[in-house]
């Protein structure tokens, strides 16, 4: 009887852990822009200081999405989120298949009876 050999996900917490931080940073800074800019306008009751507090949020947005995007896979070495030249942040590696919460399933996966 041929055994099916199960890859040990669990080598991969901390390089995952760390991309779900980076990803979890740069959907933060995307979530708070509509309420971010709405307490700018309500508060100033400025377009010019709005406009700051705009500059302030893109730069957070650069910083987080190259932080996200150079992201490398614990599997395979290679950029998680880029192949090619455009980032796309799935929750798949690009290259290898691997998921963000590959080692979380494995572990829950093994709990049950
Ligand atoms: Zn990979």
């Amino acid at each position: 009887m041929e055994e099916k050999k199960v890859e040990d996900l669990s080598k991969f917490t901390v390089g995952l852990s760390k991309l779900r931080r980076r990803r979890c940073f740069f959907w933060g800074v995307l979530l708070i822009y509509v309420p971010t800019i709405w307490l700018s306008l309500r508060l100033t009751n400025s377009d010019r200081q709005t406009a700051k507090v705009f500059a302030v949020w893109y730069l957070f947005v650069f910083i987080s999405s190259i932080l996200a995007a150079t992201g490398k896979c614990p599997r395979c070495g290679k950029l998680f989120h880029v192949n090619g030249f455009i980032p796309l942040f799935l929750r798949k590696c690009l290259h290898c298949g691997l998921h963000i919460t590959a080692d979380k399933k494995q572990r829950n996966n093994k709990s049950k009876p």
